[in-house]
């Protein structure tokens, strides 16, 4: 077996054996592999292995990697900070952006999901709207991106208002520590978060996503509700 088919299978256990040890179902946790800086072909490697979502974090790769991958169905998640004029990388080629973090964004992104459809000529494009996360600056960190847990509500209720979008949940990226546990306030924030904004939407179906936990963390993660991990280097080795 190859060392990628290795270690997702590796990390597949972890998860299910973290979801078990706090009485969820395993299959309420889905594993993205974050895949920046690793190349189509590990990527491929990766599929053929069984796994289906991939994260990017640069606009323009996801670009350029969809393209090189496009025989096969990924599903692809945009993670990374975004800006307006980049949109137009991600809208085409993504099944969910978790890094909404302003109405501008949310906007920029809608916009370029409609020409999306309006290009597509095959019936197999199904949905007829992109999913979401709102990405949360959780630790209030001045030097990251993401909406203030404030602004949140206010975001979730613009995207509603639009019709290409479908809001899913939220999204976070703590501060990094080299021990797992001190993310657990900020990863318990977030499903505070979300279960406050459920309130106050007060939506027929209320938002289930919940994104969060990286390679160093992301059994922590699932105990206090991650149905999103996002793993890189545990699955890909280090980036260099
Ligand atoms: C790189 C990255 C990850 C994965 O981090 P690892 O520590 O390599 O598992 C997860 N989420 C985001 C947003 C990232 O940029």
């Amino acid at each position: 077996m190859s060392e990628i088919a290795n270690n997702l299978n590796f990390i597949r256990n972890r998860i299910r054996d973290a979801a078990l040890k706090c009485g969820r179902d395993p299959s309420s946790v889905k594993l993205i592999a974050v895949s920046k800086q690793v190349p189509p072909e590990l990527i491929r490697e990766a599929f053929k292995a069984g796994q289906t979502i991939f994260g990017e974090n640069y606009a323009q790769d996801l670009r350029d990697k969809a393209k090189a991958l496009s025989d096969i169905p990924i599903d692809w998640h945009f993670i990374g900070h975004l800006q307006k004029n980049k949109a137009k990388y991600v809208a085409p080629v993504c099944s969910c952006v978790e890094t909404i973090d302003s109405r501008e964004i949310a906007e920029a992104i809608s916009q370029q999901f409609e020409r999306r459809l309006a290009s597509s000529s095959s019936k197999a494009e199904t949905s007829k709207r992109l999913n979401c996360l709102i990405e949360v600056n959780v630790a209030g960190e001045m030097s990251k991106s993401g909406a203030a847990p404030e602004s949140v509500l206010n975001i979730a209720k613009h995207v509603a208002t639009l019709s290409n979008l479908s809001l899913r949940g939220l999204m976070a990226i703590p501060p990094y520590y080299d021990e797992p546990e001190k993310s657990r306030p900020y990863f318990r924030r977030l499903s505070e978060i979300l279960n406050t904004l459920n309130r106050e939407l007060n939506l027929s179906e209320p938002l289930t996503e919940i994104s969060m936990g990286m390679s160093g963390d992301f059994e922590v993660a699932i105990e206090e509700g991650a149905t999103y991990v996002r793993v890189g280097t545990a699955i890909f080795g280090d980036r260099v």
